[in-house]
């Protein structure tokens, strides 16, 4: 019975098949790959498991050509597949690099640029064959099972004869065209050369049969010497060579060599970052790792469904896909290869965790990145940028993380946007630009650029020239907290009631002034009822009338955050700033306040009712009761 493939399998099917000839030969790479993961599966087990029967040297990827038969088939003695495998595996596309192509391409099926980006897996083959035959017994399984399809419509899977464990991969190929040759396929010249440019690192060897010159002792010739004589003859060559590309030498493989092999692997488009090589021999452990930083964040980075960690092989051997005891959590982008000859093959993933030499490669690893990403954020400022973009908002949940115990290590790895330079800048370059009498890292917290450029009190500072930095995400005040200060400057907030601009007798000064307005003072708050806890005047208003500040260790920007919070231990509305009303005493609307409470009480009431408002609007707060508010306004107009 013909079983129909899932709809969006289907799509990327027709897309495979009518692929424009560059992208072609990528299938016989995927195919490889596919061939050494499961050896590699099957390997892993006989290591615990005597009864695979197989030692490492006996595992194989083998390709045949039928020139006559025009297949093209790919044979491996991996841990294969059960008839359900078959189904679930080959029946619908389920994984990465296929899911992240029908969620960012959905809308664009004819671009088929993309198909040479990543890798589209086992379905290539569709590219190059008009019929494709899996034929494949699981390890521990009796029965072997054929899979057949002819593309998109359909496939069928039924028991047949197969002898060993493994799979085999039969393609027949499409016919030749006018501009299309598939026979190419057949040839001992293109597939040595594709195998060598795509799959030289493969870690099992791949056998092809390879055509050779001898000499033969001929004839003598009519001058009686021998006859040069040459003889065709086939061999089977291992045409990898095998070495995986963290094992090179750096001298042999580029980075670009290296950028290609990640993109293979990790099912990324986009070029990353940088790469790391790391070869290192201690005392308590050796082991080479290669290293990635990504540009790009993979579409499920923020998600549960993420799965950082490094792929771990012991001596060669993969024993985990992601090892993410390997990782901190606060570089948890990172991807690559740690390989060692000094970890036991045989050990438990439980194990792993407590391993003190897993532990001694993490630590050096940590050091690694973080000086790698250093070195990117002062050589290579744009690649800096576009990988912060992309991770920021990691590192900066890194410096909360574990009590802020990170915070010190990451603080220089942090960019925030500078209002006065109007990028990104690191706090090194804020501490630097500080004019001498400035004693404070001042920023402000708020969701938007716009409105936070325009805060009344960062006028003052602006004046001042001291720069502002602008945090529009929402962990930014914790990371402020986190932080508490760098080089000795601590972080203040541009909406503290003391901006700590005033020298000790300006301080004075301003007390004495606020004691002589008391009665205006206590008038608009009582009048507030209990909305602030205090209503000033402001040492740091400039043309402003009025602007409202915090007190104490809540702000307003974490009294929004808790409050938009599911799932809490804190109960809503429970998280209150403390909220100061600031009056600009030298503004006409207090003057004319002023004049109001000489002589017309109810109106001196609305005044400072309307100006309460107008302060909670420009810290970006809607006034409780906005009709009120409304009405409050049209009355004063008219
Ligand atoms: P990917 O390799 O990205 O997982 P593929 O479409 O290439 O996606 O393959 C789908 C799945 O089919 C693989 O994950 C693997 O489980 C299974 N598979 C493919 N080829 C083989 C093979 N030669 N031996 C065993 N399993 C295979």
């Amino acid at each position: 019975m013909k079983k129909q493939f899932k709809s969006e399998s289907k799509r990327l099917l027709d897309l495979m098949v009518g692929s424009i000839y560059t992208h072609r030969e990528i299938f016989l790479r995927e195919l490889i790959s596919n061939a050494s993961d499961a050896i590699d599966k099957l390997c892993y087990l006989s290591l615990t498991d005597d009864k695979v029967g197989l030692e490492r040297d006996d595992f194989k990827i083998e390709i045949t050509a039928d020139r006559e038969a025009r297949t093209l088939t790919v044979t491996d003695n991996g841990v294969g597949m059960t008839e359900q495998e078959l189904e679930q595996n080959l029946g619908v596309i389920a994984k990465s690099g296929s899911l992240k192509f029908k969620r960012e391409h959905a809308d664009a099926p004819d671009d088929v640029d993309i198909i040479g980006q990543f890798g589209v897996g086992f379905y290539s083959a569709f590219m190059v064959a008009s019929r494709v035959t899996v034929r494949t017994r699981a390890y521990g399984s009796d029965t072997a099972y054929q899979w057949v399809s002819e593309g998109s419509d359909g496939y069928t899977i039924e028991p047949c004869d197969k002898a060993t464990v493994g799979s085999e991969v039969i393609m027949e190929l499409k016919p030749d065209a006018e501009d299309d040759d598939f026979s190419e396929y057949l040839e001992e010249y293109t597939l040595h050369s594709l195998i060598k440019k795509y799959s030289d690192y493969i870690r099992w060897p791949i056998l092809m049969e390879v055509t050779k010159s001898r000499r033969v002792d001929g004839e003598m010739d009519k001058d009686g010497k021998p006859a040069v004589k040459w003889e065709d003859y086939t061999e089977t060559e291992v045409i990898n060579s095998r070495v995986p590309i963290w094992k090179r030498a750096k001298s042999e493989t580029t980075d670009e060599d290296c950028f290609e092999f990640y993109k293979q692997q990790f099912g990324d488009e986009v070029d990353p970052a940088s790469v790391l090589r790391v070869n290192a021999e201690g005392a308590a452990v050796s082991y080479t790792a290669m290293l990635f930083i990504p540009t790009a964040a993979p579409y499920n980075y923020y998600t549960r469904e993420f799965e950082a960690g490094l792929r771990l092989y012991a001596s060669g051997v993969l024993i985990m896909e992601n090892c993410a005891a390997l990782l901190p959590e606060h570089f948890r982008f990172v991807r690559g290869v740690v390989d060692s000859p000094d970890l036991s093959l045989n050990i438990s993933r439980e194990m792993l965790q407590h391993d003190r030499q897993l532990k001694t490669i993490a630590s050096n690893i940590e050091k690694k990145i973080k000086s790698e990403l250093s070195r990117l954020l002062s050589s290579e400022p744009e690649k800096y940028a576009a990988f912060y973009d992309a991770f920021g908002l990691q590192l900066k949940y890194g410096t909360l993380a574990d009590y802020g115990t990170h915070a010190e290590a990451l603080r220089d790895l942090l960019l925030f946007r500078s209002s006065k330079a109007g990028k990104l800048v690191s706090l090194a370059d804020y501490v630097a630009s500080m004019p001498p009498d400035q004693k404070y890292i001042y920023y402000a917290c708020g969701k938007d650029l716009q409105s936070l450029e325009r805060l009344p009190q960062a006028e003052v500072l602006r004046e001042r020239g001291y720069d502002v930095l602008l945090l529009t995400d929402e962990v930014d005040e914790f990371v402020t907290r986190s932080l508490e200060k760098y080089d000795e400057k601590e972080f203040r907030s541009v909406s503290a009631d003391d901006l700590g601009l005033q020298t000790e007798d300006e301080v004075k000064s301003a007390q004495t002034a606020e004691a002589e307005r008391r009665e205006l003072l206590d008038f608009v708050k009582n009048e507030l009822n209990g909305k602030v806890v205090a209503v000033t005047l402001s040492r740091n208003l400039k043309s402003a009338p009025v602007c409202l500040s915090t007190r104490g260790s809540v702000t307003l920007e974490m009294e929004r955050y808790f409050n938009a919070q599911r799932n809490t231990d804190v109960p809503a509305g429970s998280v209150k700033a403390e909220r100061v009303l600031e009056l600009n005493a030298s503004h006409p609307a207090f003057a004319a306040l002023e004049r109001a409470l000489d002589g017309n009480r109810e109106l001196a009431g609305k005044y400072a009712r309307v100006l309460y408002a107008q302060a909670e609007l420009a810290a970006g707060l809607m006034p409780e009761d906005v009709l009120g508010f409304i009405s409050l306004t049209s009355e004063l107009i008219v």
